[in-house]
């Protein structure tokens, strides 16, 4: 969502003529579009926000520019700007639409603040995706209405707003027609899509229309809540053609105790049924998750029912994190927080089961032939190409750098933790 924010500035800041640079020494503008999920991610932005001071003392012209969800935090404007007084921009996550009025104010010499505490703009004036790209990410709706109780993006993006299904499908074929060929549809909860439509027309719908689109290949979509995961999201994706055979579903935690502290509105027996369903369907479907370790409260047979659950799931990829205290959270108000020592060596554990289960999971991969979208030349290896599986697993190739862009089949010869290893099948 952050990155699909940054290209939104991305274009304003070409449409007011200026180029994208490597060069920091030269710029004339630096924008930092921050996360806040986490507060690894506040500190690093932090020490980006002090080393551009120096930047500045070198280039007086230079304008810096800090927008997104740390901005947004409630009471997070003043503390920011008694700390950096040397950032001209600050910009809110509902204020990027109009970035442009902001950059004109500094451009005078104006030090300017814009955090509007609720959208104010009609959902369409966020400028769409880039066009000419291989793939692009397309904004489905924005904000969240869970409130897991861990996390701050619904209080710094506001509750849910779904895009007409119209508008959503002309961005795409407008895409299409500049060469895209993949789409990812971006939610917090895209099974929650449309939920305010009347008539009804739901995510589903919204995939079924979606696949109609001619020269389009591939369609994914995240994130998948798993209490909003229907049978006829599941049957959809079987029954389309560029659907991808992938699903993120963060299950968070394995314990029936933690999801309910959590707030997250199922239980494991839950997940688990849907699931199966998942696999009943689509036998060959590829699986993702993301689990918080040291959650409030979570002793260590939560902890272990953790790790049960991730022996038992066949998930191609983990997104494992150590709990962080969000003020402005519930959960940063429960008592029973957990050390940070306990944090880093469950972190530690859940990540050694699940380097097997992934290596595993690719290992089984070998010997049979899948269809690759080629991305590009391997950043790694840039004399190989690499292209991802429906089950968005990376695959390494030799093959001539006219294929970046089709669809072809790979015959898997070796497996990585992270990787798989090919050859184009005759
Ligand atoms: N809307 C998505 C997730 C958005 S945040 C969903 O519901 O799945 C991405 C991930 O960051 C979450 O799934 C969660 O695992 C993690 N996360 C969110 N808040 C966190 C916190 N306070 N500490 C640690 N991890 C967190
Ligand atoms: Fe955060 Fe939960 Fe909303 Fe995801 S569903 S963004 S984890 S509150």
């Amino acid at each position: 969502m952050s990155e699909r924010d940054a290209e939104t500035l991305t274009q304003i800041t070409r449409q007011e003529g200026y180029t994208s640079s490597d060069d920091l020494l030269n710029a004339d503008l630096v924008i930092i579009n921050t996360c806040c999920v986490r507060e690894s991610a506040e500190n690093k932005i932090l020490g980006k926000i002090g080393e551009l001071k120096k930047l500045k003392e070198k280039n007086p012209n230079l304008k810096i520019a800090i927008s997104g969800c740390m901005v947004q935090q409630p009471g997070a404007l003043e503390r920011l700007q008694k700390r950096a007084p040397h950032i001209d921009i600050w910009a809110g996550t509902h204020n990027l639409h109009d970035f442009s009025a902001l950059l004109h104010q500094a451009e005078q010499g104006g030090k300017v603040a814009e955090v509007w505490q609720e959208p104010k703009m009609p959902l369409e004036s966020t400028p769409q995706a880039e066009k000419g790209k291989l793939q692009a990410n397309v904004n489905i709706m924005y904000g969240c209405n869970n409130f897991c109780s861990y996390c701050i993006v619904p209080h710094v993006r506001g509750r849910e707003r779904s895009r007409k299904p119209e508008e959503i499908i002309q961005e795409i074929t407008d895409l299409v027609s500049s060469g895209c060929r993949e789409v990812t549809l971006l939610g917090q909860n895209v099974n929650s899509y449309g939920k305010e439509f009347s008539p009804v027309y739901d995510f589903a719908d919204l995939l079924h229309d979606v696949d109609q689109i001619p020269n389009l290949l591939r369609i994914r979509f995240i994130t998948s809540h798993p209490k909003d995961l229907s049978d006829k999201l599941i049957e959809t994706v079987a029954g389309g053609n560029k659907l991808c055979e992938h699903f993120h579903l963060p299950i968070q935690s394995g314990s029936n105790f933690i999801l309910e502290r959590m707030n997250r509105k199922y239980t494991r027996e839950y997940y688990l049924s849907r699931v199966n369903k998942i696999h009943e369907i689509l036998p060959k479907a590829s699986l993702t998750t993301d689990i918080i370790v040291g959650f409030p409260g979570e002793s260590e047979i939560d902890f272990e029912q953790t790790l049960e659950i991730m022996n038992m799931i066949h998930y191609s990829h983990a997104f494992t994190f150590m709990y962080s205290k969000r003020s402005g959270t519930l959960a940063a108000e429960m008592e029973d927080q957990i050390s940070l020592d306990v944090k880093k060596r469950r972190l530690q554990r859940l990540m050694s089961v699940q380097n097997v289960k992934s290596l595993a999971w690719r290992e089984q991969m070998i010997g049979n032939t899948y269809e690759i979208l080629v991305e590009g030349p391997s950043r790694t290896n840039p004399e190989r190409l690499v292209g991802r599986t429906r089950g968005n697993e990376l695959v390494v190739f030799n093959g001539p750098s006219e294929l970046i862009g089709s669809l072809l089949n790979i015959r898997i010869t070796e497996a990585g933790t992270w990787t798989l290893v090919g050859d184009i099948e005759d």
